[in-house]
């Protein structure tokens, strides 16, 4: 009992901050309409931009997958998990990255998660390189880089700079930058352009993780590297496919011998059961809508409504930082309070989850409003008109 006593007490620790998360059952599929714990909801929290996740050809493509190629891939890749449907996913890949990385191959991953902690461990191996880590990171690559042999430096949020200084004193033998291209709890953009021309000077790879631009940024939506037209050898891209793309599994993308070695050396490629073929077999589905017209509408749709939102919002105390992405935040501050509008949010049926530390630094708790194209231009306005009446009630 001492044993669980002790764990009681750190939960408590964490209650008594207003840190206690809590999980909630969707009954449905993710959509902005949907059931959660029985309950109907209008959700403002999914990272399915695009609202492929429940597009009818997408699903139809995962139960045609399922017949193909069976329930899951027995395996992982390099024994005998490998099916067709992953290498033909890989090789689509690998093609629409080629405008943008020489030679380009591309890996998938059966998630994100797993993409960065393969990518930075395989790359920075070896103790003498330096990884070089923007302040703002999304925890996979926080973990990736606490992982790999490399030493760590984190240069501060958007600040080219103060990298380059960092990259002039290093001595390291590689040096890796890595950086979210839109940072997850802000909306904002990397600067990608002069981090690939510092990188180049210094003779440094890029690593930029574009979770929340795949699908989004760029005409066709390849994501971040077309958004911003980048070229080059020293980049190293990671896509995620459960957010825009609506299924799940990451993709890495790079020069076929940088993909070479993870495929040799990356542990979280080698070491695990290869991701259903039926999900690479719906991708493909994903990836059809999100190159055509209907994807190119969607965007436009999505905009609008980003748009639409920061045209309705008025905050007064509350802040809403300059993004022009899906990703939405309304800063609050204190936990307490955060977590006192997500209630009353919820009590009138919007799902809007409060993000606290570690998250989020101390003091800028706060509404992670996300947007998908499947909203309506009236759910964004039923959204905002609950916000702006919520902060003067509770002013
Ligand atoms: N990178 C970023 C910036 C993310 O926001 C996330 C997921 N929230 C990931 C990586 C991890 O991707 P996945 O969910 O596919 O593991």
């Amino acid at each position: 009992m001492d044993l669980i006593a002790g764990i009681d007490r750190k939960l408590d620790a964490l209650a008594s901050q207003s840190l206690i998360r809590r999980l909630r059952v969707a009954d449905s599929p993710c959509a902005p309409r949907q059931v959660v714990d029985g309950r109907d909801m209008l959700a403002f929290c999914s990272n399915d931009y695009l609202g492929l996740a429940s597009h009818p050809a997408v699903i139809a493509a995962l139960q045609e997958g399922a017949e193909r190629y069976g329930a899951g891939s027995g395996a992982s890749h390099l024994v005998s998990g490998h099916s067709r449907a992953h290498a033909l996913l890989e090789e689509r890949f690998g093609a629409w990255m080629t405008p943008h990385v020489p030679q380009a191959r591309a890996l998938y991953l059966c998630t994100g998660y797993m993409a960065n902690l393969a990518v930075l461990t395989a790359l920075g191996a070896d103790a003498d390189a330096m990884i070089f880590s923007e302040a703002l990171n999304h925890a996979s690559l926080i973990d990736g880089a606490r992982l790999a042999k490399a030493g760590v430096s984190v240069y501060p949020h958007g600040d080219v700079a103060a990298l380059e200084q960092q990259l002039i004193a290093s001595t390291a033998a590689t040096k890796i930058v890595v950086t979210d291209s839109v940072f997850s709890m802000d909306g904002n953009l990397a600067p990608l352009p002069g981090l690939l021309a510092l990188c180049e000077r210094h003779g440094a790879w890029l690593v930029v993780d574009d979770a929340h631009g795949f699908g989004v940024l760029g005409a066709t939506g390849r994501g971040a590297l077309e958004h911003f037209g980048l070229h080059s050898p020293n980049l190293v891209y990671i896509g995620t496919l459960g957010k825009a793309a609506g299924v799940g599994g990451a993709f890495i993308a790079a020069h076929g011998s940088v993909i070479e070695l993870l495929v040799q050396r990356a542990r979280p490629y080698i070491y695990t059961t290869a991701a259903p073929p039926a999900l690479a077999h719906a991708l493909q589905a994903s990836l059809d809508i999100i190159e055509g017209e209907e994807g190119k509408r969607r965007r436009a749709h999505l905009a609008a409504l980003v748009d639409h939102l920061r045209d309705a919002l008025r905050p007064q105390r509350w802040q809403l930082p300059p993004s022009t992405t899906a990703i939405q935040p309304v800063i609050i501050g204190s936990n307490e309070e955060a977590l006192r509008v997500a209630a009353s949010l919820h009590e009138q049926g919007l799902w809007v989850p409060a993000i606290r530390p570690p998250t989020v630094a101390a003091g800028t708790a706060r509404l992670r409003v996300t947007l998908s194209a499947a909203h309506t231009h009236e759910e964004v306005a039923l959204l905002a008109r609950a916000l702006n009446e919520l902060e003067r009630a509770t002013a």
